[in-house]
């Protein structure tokens, strides 16, 4: 059997298996219980759980918390609402989209790490929507649709797909004139790099005029390891660009140093930041959110000026009506008819030509 299969049946989703792994607290243990929610993650992935500190940023990502039956401020029935499900235009339910020419495609419901803030919570953990996820009738759907140049394959983790089937979503999707790029969104070279197998990269590397980008999710410098550089390395040799979508978590990577260190560790192993995002109102996970400021005080403080440019993601929310740019805005400090003064990370200022329209 290969090893990724291997690792996904034996996840570790039972309070026993748990137990091989860490010290469950009483707390933990009392979520595990009574909550009515699908969790767990790969023996790989729980083996970079700190095994006696309940505060470790991998095991609050995995394990369920009671903190989970508090809703205040999230939005019920949050993922109807942000995919723009309740508008005029008919798609079928695998199709998701906020913009005239580019889609996401949600292919199965299925993940190697359940975590625990996912925005897309109420279909994939919680299990309180169901969508029907036909491949052939989302193909056909973007076929129809010729506007659509930039198709976003996702889940779910589209990557828990055969091989054979990752292979034909690929290959019918190419048949396709108008699409310039296929992007997938799979958590795989961090919670499950055993994935990317010598299989999927024959699959993933014939030159082709549509070029693929894999946008994966890290979220703490202590998920990237040895077999993740492996794993990142092996992708862009096939051709596939691999960046990085990372949700803004309280108490996990809303300081300075974990917030540079991160970003700075994933281009140490090839991965360019892409995003941040601000953590989604979905129901139950109020205590993984920031001040919607946060991001931007990280970026100004942590990141722009600090360290390497390319280590700079965009800060976004991401909205029912598209992302959101949140940069910090603190540059520009005045402007008057012939010049600009502006503030550069450290706090000095320069002046810069005013230049007329
Ligand atoms: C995020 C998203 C996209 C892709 O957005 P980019 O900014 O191009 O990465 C496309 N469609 C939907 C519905 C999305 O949520
Ligand atoms: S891998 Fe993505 S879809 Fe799956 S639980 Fe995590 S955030 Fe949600």
């Amino acid at each position: 059997m290969e090893a990724w299969v291997e690792q996904l049946q034996n996840s570790v989703n039972t309070l026993e298996r748990l137990k091989d792994y860490i010290e469950v607290t009483p707390a933990e243990e009392k979520a595990i219980t009574t909550l009515n929610t699908k969790w767990g993650t790969t023996p790989y992935f729980a083996a970079l759980m700190d095994p006696k500190d309940p505060n470790c940023p991998i095991r609050r990502q995995v394990l369920p918390s009671l903190e989970e039956n508090v809703n205040e401020y999230g939005v019920d029935n949050y993922l109807m609402w942000k995919e723009n499900r309740s508008t005029d235009e008919v798609r079928p339910d695998s199709i998701a989209r906020q913009y005239h020419d580019r889609v996401a495609f949600t292919v199965t419901d299925v993940c190697a790490n359940y975590c625990r803030h996912c925005f897309r919570k109420e279909l994939v953990v919680d299990r309180d929507i169901q969508f029907r996820m036909d491949l052939e009738e989302g193909l056909a759907w973007i076929k129809e649709h010729t506007e659509v140049r930039d198709v976003l394959i996702t889940g779910g983790d589209p990557f828990i797909l055969a091989d054979e089937k990752i292979e034909y979503l690929i290959r019918k999707l190419r048949e396709l004139d108008h699409l310039e790029m296929i992007r997938f969104g799979t958590r795989t070279p961090i919670v499950l790099p055993q994935r990317i197998t010598p299989a999927l990269k024959r699959i993933l590397s014939p030159y082709h005029k549509i070029p693929l980008w894999i946008n994966t999710q890290c979220n703490h410098p202590r998920e990237i390891t040895a077999e993740t550089a492996r794993a990142v390395f092996d992708l862009l040799t096939c051709g596939v660009n691999v960046g990085n979508r990372a949700v803004l978590l309280k108490g996990i990577n809303d300081d300075p140093e974990t917030f540079r260190q991160l970003h700075q560790k994933l281009l140490q192993v090839r991965i360019r930041p892409y995003y941040v995002f601000y953590c989604e109102p979905a129901p139950g996970i109020d205590h993984f959110r920031t001040t919607v400021e946060k991001g931007a005080e990280l970026i100004r403080d942590a990141i722009r000026g600090h360290t390497t440019g390319l280590a700079q993601p965009m800060y976004v929310i991401a909205t029912n009506i598209g992302k959101i740019p949140l940069m910090p805005d603190y540059y520009i400090m005045g402007k008057d008819e012939k010049e600009y003064t502006l503030k550069n990370y450290q706090g000095k200022l320069t002046q810069w030509p005013n230049m007329p329209a």
